[in-house]
């Protein structure tokens, strides 16, 4: 058995985070954190709670709420003080909140404390988000940072709510995207950017398979460094 071992997965929306760092964790029984989740309820939260511009309640939400993750049949579900957000967090209008809530330090500190606690149960971690491999695990054994074009990453969030079986318009989806992309990489605390360190991956024309290949083949080297273990 090797010690923690930490896989951290950034990029922007629709980049392919998602799917393979679940695909990923799945192939080596690691526990798969999505953060984004744990933003996206907080978002849902302020916003039916009518707190969106009041930081510090919003703050003081994220650090006193208890989390809770569980990764079921491909999905994360999330329960914030028991009750369960699941299918409240992937709203056009979450979407549209998110980063304003998220670019809130309070919040931020709150949920990196809470991802962090998470991750220290575990003994394999494959987390994603934005701030992973720069501000939450600066030290993860395997950095991996997610890009494709926009018009790529527009059709699969599109494909994504149709079938969830809500119809939303590429257009809007994209535009949403480029104010998403643009709030979250020029925000004052810990923005989406690609670690020193990270590899980066563009994801536009490659299958599912090939990116979980791309990112398992840099865990396996890391890991045959430490030990013998191969997944
Ligand atoms: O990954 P997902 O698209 O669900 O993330 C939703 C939003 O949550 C992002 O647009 C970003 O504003 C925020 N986020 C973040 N840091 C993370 C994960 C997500 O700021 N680690």
């Amino acid at each position: 058995m090797f010690r923690r071992f930490i896989v951290a997965i950034d990029g922007p929306a629709g980049s392919g985070k998602s799917t393979s760092a679940k695909l990923v964790a799945q192939r080596l029984n690691f526990l798969y954190i999505d953060t984004g989740a744990m933003y996206r309820a907080i978002t849902f939260l302020a916003m039916k709670n009518n707190i969106l511009v009041d930081h510090d309640t919003v703050s003081k939400l994220a650090e006193s709420c208890t989390m809770q993750l569980e990764f079921i049949d491909g999905n994360t579900k999330i329960h914030v003080d028991g009750d369960d957000l699941t299918s409240k967090i992937r709203s056009p209008e979450v979407n549209s909140h998110v980063s304003d809530i998220s670019k809130i330090a309070g919040v931020r500190e709150a949920l990196v404390k809470k991802q962090r606690a998470l991750a220290a149960e575990n003994q394999g971690v494959v987390m994603e988000g934005r701030d992973i491999g720069t501000v939450v695990f600066p030290d993860a054994d395997v950095k991996i940072y997610l890009t494709a074009t926009i018009d790529e990453r527009s059709f699969r969030r599109a494909k994504e709510f149709a079938e969830q079986g809500k119809k939303v318009a590429v257009e809007s989806v994209r535009d949403n995207l480029i104010q998403r992309d643009k709030l979250d990489s020029t925000r004052a605390v810990s923005p989406l950017s690609k670690a020193q360190d990270a590899i980066e991956v563009d994801t536009s024309n490659t299958t599912i398979e090939e990116q979980v290949e791309i990112i398992l083949q840099s865990i396996n080297k890391k890991l045959s460094k430490a030990s013998d273990t191969k997944y």
